[in-house]
């Protein structure tokens, strides 16, 4: 998806509070934004207080909205570079089209990962036929130096590693857990879980001590080393931990992310993942002339143009 704001701030990785060698708990308000037509959206990354958890440096949390009448999701053509994008549906069905010539429909279990690279555009849409409800999470995850500007990749897995532990349905989106390995190519050391309670369940989440965590509640609440999370709110854990208590009275989702803290200066503004800001001009100057994305096909609607700079360029 795209970042739609029009005042579009830049969001600098060093730019906050460093992050925690230690365990801790950090709770950070998720802010609305909007995507679209009548579509709020809860932003966790980037915020004042986290701009980053190890490479991970986007997470929207979308719906659940009803698109049974009018157009439902329509997210033009926009471009992205230096980031991987990580679209994950609950509920409702999204079709992505991109310049490299995927038209890819996702539905709930499923994982759309784009990797941008040195340039990619793309765009997202609901399908005609479609199922009432849309309920999702979105991410970027920064490509550290060496790698960002790869050739544009991108895979549609139909399905990821679920495990059953303690009543509890986990689904390795990224990166390994449990003895489990997410088929997602990644570039630097990190994961990414969903987890479903269906009621009253207990269990410990193995975690590995070198990587900080964040945690987003996506339905109902839970219990994460005894702070209570609801919708709403984003717990950054820091690092240091090598087990993760949750406990839920009732039936709950939660989205578990962690990497190696990132170590490189990241520069992010509108969809883009730099470290400068004269990449993140000529990156803009290339997509407002038409140059270095490609084109996306198919899709029955306009191109996003670009915000203005927050700078003087
Ligand atoms: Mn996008």
């Amino acid at each position: 998806m795209s970042n739609l704001e029009r005042q579009c701030a830049t969001s600098i990785s060093t730019d906050c509070p460093e992050g925690s060698r230690q365990p801790v708990n950090q709770r950070i308000a998720t802010r609305d934004a909007v995507l679209g037509a009548g579509m709020t959206i809860r932003r966790a990354l980037p915020s004042r207080q986290r701009r980053m958890i190890g490479a991970w440096c986007f997470l929207d949390h979308f719906g659940p909205v009803d698109v049974s009448i009018g157009e439902g999701l329509r997210v033009g053509p926009h471009p992205h570079i230096g980031l991987q994008t990580v679209t994950w549906p609950l509920e409702g069905e999204i079709v992505h089209r991109d310049s490299l010539g995927y038209a890819q429909p996702i539905r709930p279990g499923q994982l759309n990962l784009m990797t941008a690279g040195r340039g990619i555009s793309h765009s997202e849409e609901s399908p005609g036929e479609r199922p009432p409800g849309l309920h999702g999470a979105q991410l970027w995850i920064a490509l550290p130096d060496a790698d960002r500007h790869c050739e544009p990749a991108f895979d549609h897995y139909a399905e990821l590693p679920v495990l059953q532990r303690e009543g509890m349905a986990i689904t390795v989106l990224l990166g390994e857990a449990f003895g489990e390995r997410s088929p997602g190519r990644v570039f630097s050391p990190l994961v990414g879980l969903d987890l479903i309670a269906p009621g009253k369940a207990a269990m410990m989440v193995p975690l590995q001590a070198e990587f900080e965590y964040g945690a987003l509640v996506l339905e109902g609440s839970v219990l994460l080393e005894g702070e209570p999370l609801a919708i709403g709110t984003f717990l950054y854990l820091g690092c240091g931990r090598t087990t993760l208590q949750l406990r839920t009275s009732a039936a709950a989702r939660v989205l578990l992310i962690g990497g190696e803290p990132f170590g490189e200066e990241v520069l992010l503004w509108w969809n883009f993942v730099a470290r400068t800001r004269a990449e993140i001009e000529t990156a803009r100057a290339d997509w407002e002339a038409g140059r270095g994305f490609g084109e996306v096909r198919g899709y029955p609607g306009a191109r996003l143009a670009a915000p203005q700079l927050p700078w003087a360029a």
